[in-house]
């Protein structure tokens, strides 16, 4: 094993450490703390799904603002209809959005789903189980309870029924939703319920990503011979998208010393992070090490999981003037090149990177634990994370080729097995699984 040159930041931790992934994680959160994003901005509620709250929200009204009906029918007072069979007048209809007058004792207002209940009413009798006598119940035609006839009630009703109360969803004053919470769409409409039309979040983390690999060839150009696709960059990209990030795609940069330096430069400027794939093993070809220690500090570690094993953590300084403005470096991941390794090296620690900065708790989603209905009786001595997929029996299945450069089987996939270290498993075991659908954007 080739020592890097030391350099008096990355001195304190050994070179090529070998790390447990839940250390590599924990150092991952820690040396990104310090990174956390503070500027704030303000955006419409239409265009915050994704974002990170950066204030709570509360609420200034009852939600629903007033007692309503979740049902077509009749409004009543409850102690009028002590029978089934009961004949009242009905007095007023009283449509969604329409505030009525309050009951007249007696009667019964015909009311359509979301509209207030009116004063003196505490029940509402779903129209099925009514009947409109006389003159149509659903027509205005003039004043009083002639114009809307009569409703004979088949059941009896119970006080409080098919009314949801005032603030039963939410009080005024309450927190509705916390800072630091990710906005997902259901989040977005409770924000709407209570009135909010812009919220305050955090601006988006600026990360700039590149491959490196002089194999790699882009989509739409020939393939020459020796090369390859590079498909890296549309998944990183793709993950860092989705998690909420504005990109700064460097595309590919050649296998040398220098190019790798003055990619890492121009993607410190500007950028809270860097991320890249390739060339962070030990061999020759493989520049980012020495580019990175010479731009900034790194730890270089060997993380005991099976894909993904080489990751290099550190940051790359930033050119004087920029660093006045945003901070003196940017955060550097640097990630495998196998593409399976890129993409699960990427959800569990890129994630906590991109977690700790916004200040959202960097655990691991937690797993369920299901059946395999697979063996696998040849484990890892690290822990591994297996491609699987949930079987209409509840049970998962293994794709069949677990190697870190089918690509294939992350599609096939819908979730990933947490394997502890040399534990085989049979069929019929439980198993930690982590759905991808957590585990990407999370
Ligand atoms: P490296 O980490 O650079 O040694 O690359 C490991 C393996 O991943 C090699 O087979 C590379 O050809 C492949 N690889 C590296 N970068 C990419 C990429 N962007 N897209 C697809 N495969 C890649
Ligand atoms: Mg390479």
């Amino acid at each position: 094993m080739n020592a890097p040159a030391s350099s008096a930041l990355s001195a304190p931790r050994t070179p090529r450490a070998t790390l447990s992934l839940d250390e590599a994680l924990a150092r991952l959160a820690e040396g990104s703390a310090p990174h956390a994003l503070t500027a704030t901005e303000s955006v419409s509620t239409f265009e915050a799904l994704g974002r990170v709250l950066a204030a709570d929200v509360r609420s200034a009204l009852d939600v629903p603002p007033a007692d309503n009906t979740s049902m077509d029918g009749y409004a009543v007072r409850a102690a009028d209809v002590v029978a089934a069979g009961t004949v009242l007048p009905v007095s007023q209809r009283i449509p969604a959005g329409v505030v009525g007058a309050p009951l007249v004792p007696g009667t019964a207002a015909r009311i359509f789903t979301g509209a207030q209940v009116p004063p003196g009413a505490d029940a509402v009798v779903m129209q099925e189980q009514c009947e409109p006598m006389g003159a149509d119940a659903g027509t205005v035609t003039g004043d009083g309870a002639a114009a809307f006839g009569h409703v004979r009630f088949l059941v009896v009703p119970a006080a409080g029924q098919w009314v949801r109360r005032r603030g039963e969803d939410v009080r005024a004053g309450a927190t509705v939703l916390a800072r630091g919470a990710r906005l997902t769409p259901q989040a977005l409409g409770l924000a709407a319920s209570v009135g909010a039309g812009t919220l305050q979040v955090l601006r988006r983390p600026r990360v700039a990503v590149f491959s490196t690999g002089d194999e790699l060839v882009m989509p739409g150009e020939p393939l020459k011979p020796g090369a390859i696709y590079n498909s890296n960059r549309f998944t990183l990209r793709g993950l860092l998208q989705a998690a909420g990030c504005e990109v700064n795609d460097l595309g590919i940069v050649p296998d040398r010393l220098d190019a790798t330096r003055d990619a890492l430069r121009r993607a410190a400027a500007g950028n809270d992070l860097i991320v890249t794939s390739g060339g962070v093993s030990v061999g020759e070809e493989d520049h980012l090490r020495p580019a990175v220690l010479a731009e900034g500090r790194l730890e270089n570690w060997q993380i005991a999981m099976k894909p993904g094993k080489p990751l290099a953590f550190g940051a790359v300084r930033r050119a004087r003037a920029d660093a006045a403005a945003a901070g003196g470096e940017a955060l550097f991941v640097g990630l495998p090149g196998n593409p399976v390794s890129s993409f699960v090296t990427f959800v569990l620690c890129v994630s906590t990177v991109l977690r700790a900065m916004q200040g959202l708790a960097p655990n691991l989603p937690r797993p369920l634990l299901l059946r395999a209905a697979f063996d696998w009786p040849r484990p890892d001595k690290r822990r591994e994370f297996l491609r699987v997929r949930l079987n209409a029996a509840g049970e998962l299945e293994l794709f069949d080729n677990q190697s870190s450069g089918v690509l294939t089987s992350a599609v096939w996939a819908d979730g990933l097995v947490d394997n502890p270290p040399g534990q085989a498993i049979a069929r019929g075991d439980a198993v930690r699984y982590l759905p991808l659908s957590e585990l990407v954007a999370r």
